[in-house]
């Protein structure tokens, strides 16, 4: 791609010319709210929930966003089409906007809007093949009274100090719990676990962000013949568990073989995990906002 171009309050820019203020509360304070979405084939999976978790998130930090959700939806294809892309991933920011150092948002006039839309190197197959290590960590989720895991905001150092901490550990993912202990989810995807061909994942108030890929399988696995309910486990249901997937926008679903040290199942990805991988890459061209329709129809 020659350049890219960044949708940046009302404009396209050039990648290098997207600039924003250091006086952002988005920076200065992350004051804001964020989405990350991914267009397979030009069509925008799940655009509408995707809005809707956007302006939710908004709502409940009384951040006033300057578009309606018809006109972020144009800005979004514009974006992906102004890139010419195909597949993508597509990062929506909206932060409070310039304001000044102390912290009240009342010195920020008006919210900034960027769109950032790029061409997506897919994870490499041989991590579906291998799957993935997690390990339990010391911090644990947000509790939902104290910031609640369903603001998507730009204030992520929970979910980065996790990520820290699995590095830490060399695994490939945290496994976080809530106050509690219960299971809540990774550090950017959901938590599933299976057991006796029987699907289970934690219920969202527990402290997990209600992933909109968590909720398509939810969709889909009933259709695919299993049983799949939301229901609190602790580590012992993982560790004993038959097979354990995360499911996320990036990484789709993908297999954990390996949580502190336990062997998941027979150390492999197992087969429900598989079959879903495969059920939900069949369901993300049915579900979306395609956002070049008419280059669809001459090549019909
Ligand atoms: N949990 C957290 C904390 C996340 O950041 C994400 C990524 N958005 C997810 C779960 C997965 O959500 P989704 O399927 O909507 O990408």
């Amino acid at each position: 791609m020659s350049s890219q171009w960044i949708y940046l309050d009302n404009d396209f820019v050039k990648k290098e010319e997207a600039l924003v203020s250091v006086f952002d509360h988005g920076f200065l304070y992350g004051d804001g709210v964020f989405e990350g979405i991914r267009a397979y084939s030009g069509n925008i999976f799940k655009l509408s929930e995707h809005l809707d978790r956007l302006y939710q998130s908004a709502q409940s930090i009384m951040l006033n966003i300057p578009y309606s959700k018809e006109e972020m939806e144009e800005i979004i294809i514009g974006t992906v089409r102004r890139n010419q892309l195909e597949t993508a991933y597509i990062r929506v920011v909206v932060s409070r906007g310039t304001g000044n150092l102390g912290l009240d948002p009342v010195s920020c006039s008006k919210p900034s809007v960027i769109v950032i839309a790029e061409s997506l190197s897919l994870f490499p197959e041989e991590l579906y093949e291998r799957g993935l290590k997690m390990g339990s960590v010391a911090s644990r989720r947000n509790r939902p009274d104290v910031l609640s895991p369903q603001v998507k905001s730009l204030n992520y150092l929970n979910n980065i100090l996790v990520k820290l901490e699995a590095n830490q550990a060399g695994v490939d993912e945290a496994l976080m719990l809530n106050d509690q202990g219960y299971v809540t989810e990774g550090s950017a995807d959901n938590i599933f676990i299976v057991k006796n061909n029987k699907i289970f994942t934690p219920p969202v108030y527990l402290g997990a962000l209600e992933g909109i890929t968590r909720n398509a399988i939810i969709d889909i696995a009933p259709e695919n013949g299993y049983q799949i309910s939301e229901q609190p486990f602790t580590r012992h249901d993982v560790y004993t568990a038959d097979e354990v997937f995360l499911t996320g926008t990036a990484v789709e679903v993908i297999a954990v073989i390996d949580v502190d040290g336990r062997k998941i199942g027979t150390g492999r990805p197992g087969e429900v995990t598989k079959h879903l991988l495969t059920a939900f890459r069949n369901a993300v061209m049915k579900d979306g906002v395609q956002c070049y329709p008419a280059e669809k129809a001459d090549a019909v």
